[in-house]
């Protein structure tokens, strides 16, 4: 095994908790990045020579490395795996009576770069460093033996494989899984499209969150902006809103919205629209159309650093849009999953939007991402969903 030296001082991070090495940290003229390949696994050592761990390195990404283990003396190998997955496994199984959730939340679980999401006896993994696709082997081999699911699916197409320099596919590693995932989410069944539709197929960190709508929605009439396959709109409908209207520019995602309002004998109360938010929001203000209650759960807006000021005006185009067609004391529902974008920068587009639209509203709830997507205290980049649930006079 190589050894990757840090540069004087560099360790504090990984001191702190974290598990991330930046290449500007690393000593490179000790241990020279060329001189590792994509990947590879290393040893991690202060510029004192104390060993901080073992990781995998990738040279051509600037978050070049990632701590797996702090103990120098742990095997790389399938029990490593083994262990850490019976680990995530007991915390789930802890949090949720069914086995529908995301069982690897990647750092937060000690496992960076790696995602699965448990769709009964159905994995759905995602590879997103070229250090766990390495490792890919191991960690299907370790999820079989401590899962035992019937079929794995690698949906490695996220756009952080182009930059980890990896290929992107979809690829069956284990069995024969279907098209749709049947899940059970707030006592409600759902399909996830696990092969076709977007990420793993199914945003589970937002299940809490669709739970807390459920007092608000009663004879209610909905909007779902960015609704995806109708997660947060069916669960309004099934407990009994008046009439939910989903908008969402996929028409993928709206045919799979359709058969699960379908599955739970919604299809009456539900309305599907394809188009793109800013423009149907318009077109409903237009109308004269109004809610008593707006679901706004859009795509992450900021995605880099520099696109706080493109993406903090989109958040605030957005709102002023939704407080346009919502009814006095009208109940918002909005989320973000920006990472670049904080809690208070939400809460200050949110004012920015309510005065520039002379409302008056206030926060009834504080919204977070749910059990299975938990927090590590280290590594505040695992913090990322926020939202709040607001009463707009
Ligand atoms: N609310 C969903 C998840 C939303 S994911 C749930 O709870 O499961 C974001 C969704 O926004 C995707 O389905 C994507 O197709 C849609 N989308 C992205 N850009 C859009 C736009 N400009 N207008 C409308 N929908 C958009």
């Amino acid at each position: 095994m190589k050894t990757l030296i840090l540069k004087k001082n560099e360790e504090r991070r990984l001191l702190a908790g974290h598990l991330w090495v930046y290449s500007n940290e690393i000593d490179i003229k000790l241990s020279p990045l060329k001189d590792f390949t994509a990947g590879e696994i290393v040893e991690i050592r202060t510029a004192r020579d104390k060993i901080l761990g073992i990781g995998y390195i990738n040279p051509r990404t600037l978050l070049s490395a990632r701590l797996l283990t702090s103990d120098p003396s742990t095997a790389i190998d399938v029990d490593f795996f083994a262990k850490r997955i019976k680990q995530a496994l007991l915390l789930r199984e802890m949090c949720f009576t069914r086995p529908f959730y995301r069982l690897i939340f990647s750092e937060s679980d000690l496992l960076p770069g790696l995602i699965v999401d448990r769709f009964n006896s159905t994995l759905v993994v995602q590879l997103n460093t070229a250090g766990m696709e390495n490792l890919k082997e191991l960690i299907i081999e370790a999820l079989i033996t401590v899962v035992q699911p019937k079929a794995i699916l690698l949906r490695n197409n996220s756009s952080i494989r182009t930059t980890e320099g990896l290929p992107i596919y979809i690829e069956v590693a284990y069995g024969a899984p279907e098209e749709l995932a049947a899940l059970e989410e707030n006592e409600i069944s759902f399909n996830a499209p696990i092969k076709t539709g977007q990420k793993t197929g199914w945003f589970y960190d937002q299940r809490i969150n669709r739970a807390r709508l459920i007092p608000y929605i009663k004879n209610k009439t909905v909007l779902d902006v960015f609704s995806y396959c109708g997660a947060f709109g069916i669960t309004a409908a099934v407990n009994h809103a008046k009439h939910v209207t989903c908008i969402d520019s996929s028409e993928f995602a709206l045919e799979q919205l359709r058969q699960n309002a379908a599955l739970n004998n919604v299809s009456d109360k539900i309305t599907t629209e394809c188009a793109d938010a800013f423009a149907a929001l318009k077109d409903l203000q237009l109308a004269e159309q109004l809610f008593d209650v707006i679901i706004l759960d859009p795509p992450a807006f900021i995605k880099r650093q520099k696109d706080i000021t493109t993406g903090t005006e989109a958040y605030l185009r957005l709102h002023r849009a939704a407080f346009r067609v919502l009814k006095p004391n009208g109940i918002l529902v909005t989320t973000s999953c920006s990472l670049h974008l904080s809690r208070d920068m939400l809460l200050d587009i949110l004012r920015r939007a309510m005065l520039a639209e002379k409302r008056q509203m206030v926060v009834i709830e504080q919204l977070h991402q749910a059990q299975d997507h938990p927090v590590h205290p280290a590594i505040i980049e695992t913090n990322y969903l926020k939202g709040f649930i607001l009463c707009v006079k």
